[in-house]
């Protein structure tokens, strides 16, 4: 016997077996129960959710010989197994996606004043309903007006707004929701004892994930992962590449933590791996806008949807920080598209992100200022044992470890003159050219030449021509009116002779 695929083998065959869509379930067999069952009914929703299964249960319902509580098909009648092996002649199930859709709607007008050949109803299930053309639509119209009251029409689609107006008008529309992300784990897990296959639950969330509320996807890929013998999430992601995914989360968490060092670790993993750049980078700028859609309406994004790692990250961060970084994200997302480095310009990004949170809390600013004062006072008294130690630091040796530690940063440092390490401070004098300050590496240099020769690094730009600007804005006469008016100075006019 060939082998049959997950999703079918586990097709709900009544309405007590359907996973999820409780407000459907529910309106509909009651319907059936009073025999008030409409006769057109639009079922709308994202593929896999249950829409053509619910379709067949209703088809069985109507035709069955031993119809149990009033809607619950038998499943063993006749008429129930051949709608199961989808052989009865009274249930037609057209594609309307199918070269075949327009020809078979025209069967189906012309057959439809026939009373049904073997049941007690005639139900047309037409899939992927927003495909047919417009001449079809409209000659399914009139049916639907007026259908003989043998005959069931059961529109499905996931794209309901494609439809007529006026047959979205005509039928009775029922949305069939996206399965939330727990259901999704419980269901694979009960079908994983079925089949008496070991896999670890992370390794469920990780399928459930990827199928985004689709329960057929996500039976085809524990299928696939069945297939690959996978036990565990790691043996998922080899098995399916979605080394991606969890990196993206991963990132996403370090970023909202502003850990750079583990920042720039990733970066150098992403690079072993040979992942592509740009590729990961729209996904992440995706998953921020994700993370930003779910902070801004928790209500509406429903939580229940998405697996713990996301709630966690919207809970424990503030919406003005996931949108800092997803507004960062799309700039560089933009740049790193052009870019000729884009390896550079991805850690640059992530730089960029992880530098924002330093400039945040002004309190802790000024407290860092004084602390750095305190120690300035230190480093004069120190011993002379400690002053043996630091002679020792070299430059080129604290050039040596930042090659081994980041290769921008290498890139950065190697660029410049070696400065003056004095016992105060190290010093270095510049050109006005040296464009070292507006890198976005130079904080973390400066903090590492800060720890690494435990003294301020301070730099001298030797300006041989400053701007009239900014020489007026240094005569103290200037700057006493500017403090005093709390004034800028918008343009500067130079006197006549
Ligand atoms: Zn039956």
């Amino acid at each position: 016997m060939s082998y049959l695929v997950l999703a079918r083998r586990y097709r709900p065959q009544t309405f007590k077996e359907v996973i999820g869509q409780p407000h459907v379930v529910r309106t509909l067999t009651n319907a059936l129960k009073h025999q008030k069952l409409s006769h057109a009914l639009l079922f709308s929703g994202i593929k896999g959710t249950g829409k053509t299964t619910v379709a067949r249960i209703i088809a069985k319902s109507l035709n069955c010989q031993n119809l149990m509580d009033g809607y619950e098909p038998c499943n063993a009648c006749s008429n129930c197994v051949e709608i199961s092996k989808g052989i009865f002649v009274d249930v037609i199930e057209i594609d309307a996606a199918s070269n075949r859709g327009i020809d078979q709607i025209r069967d189906l007008i012309e057959n439809l004043k026939f009373a049904p050949a073997k049941g007690k109803a005639k139900i047309y299930i037409i899939d992927e309903a927003h495909m047919l053309t417009r001449e079809a639509s409209n000659a399914l119209l009139k049916s639907l007006e007026e259908p003989p009251s043998h005959v069931y029409f059961i529109l499905a689609t996931t794209e309901p707004n494609k439809l007529l107006p006026t047959i979205l008008s005509r039928c009775q529309r029922y949305d069939f929701r996206r399965l939330e992300h727990p259901l999704i784990v419980k269901y694979l897990k009960e079908v994983c004892q079925k089949e008496n296959y070991e896999i670890e639950e992370e390794a469920l969330e990780l399928i459930a994930k990827e199928a985004q509320g689709s329960l057929r996807d996500a039976l085809s890929l524990l299928d696939q992962a069945m297939a690959y013998g996978t036990k565990t999430k790691e043996d998922v992601i080899s098995a399916f590449g979605w080394h991606e995914t969890l990196l993206i989360e991963e990132l996403a968490s370090i970023l909202l933590e502003k850990n750079l060092k583990k920042a720039l670790e990733i970066a150098q993993k992403v690079y072993d791996q040979g992942i592509d750049l740009i590729y990961l980078m729209e996904k992440l700028t995706e998953f921020f806008r994700e993370l930003l859609v779910i902070k801004a309406f928790p209500k509406e994004s429903k939580m229940s949807f998405h697996t713990p790692v996301v709630r966690d990250l919207v809970l424990e961060n503030e919406l003005e920080d996931i949108l800092l970084i997803f507004q960062s994200l799309v700039k560089d997302l933009e740049i790193i598209r052009k870019s000729s480095y884009p390896q550079l310009q991805f850690e640059l990004a992530l730089l960029k992100i992880c530098e924002y949170g330093k400039l945040i809390p002004l309190k802790d600013l000024i407290e860092k200022l004084d602390q750095i004062s305190i120690n300035n006072f230190s480093f004069s008294i120190g011993s002379p044992e400690e002053h043996k130690e630091i002679k020792e630091k070299s430059w080129e040796n604290f050039v040596e470890e930042i090659k081994k530690e980041s290769l921008p940063l290498y890139g950065l440092v190697s660029s410049l003159s070696k400065p003056e390490i004095k016992a105060e401070e190290v010093f270095l004098k510049l050109s006005s050219s040296s464009n070292i300050v507006d890198s976005p590496y130079y904080k973390i240099l400066k903090e590492k030449i800060e720890s690494y020769f435990n003294r301020p690094f301070r730099i001298e730009i030797e300006e041989k021509k400053r701007s009239t600007l900014e020489e007026v804005k240094e005569r103290p006469e200037v700057k006493a009116v500017l403090k005093t008016l709390s004034a800028k100075i918008a343009y500067i006019q130079p006197l006549k002779e």
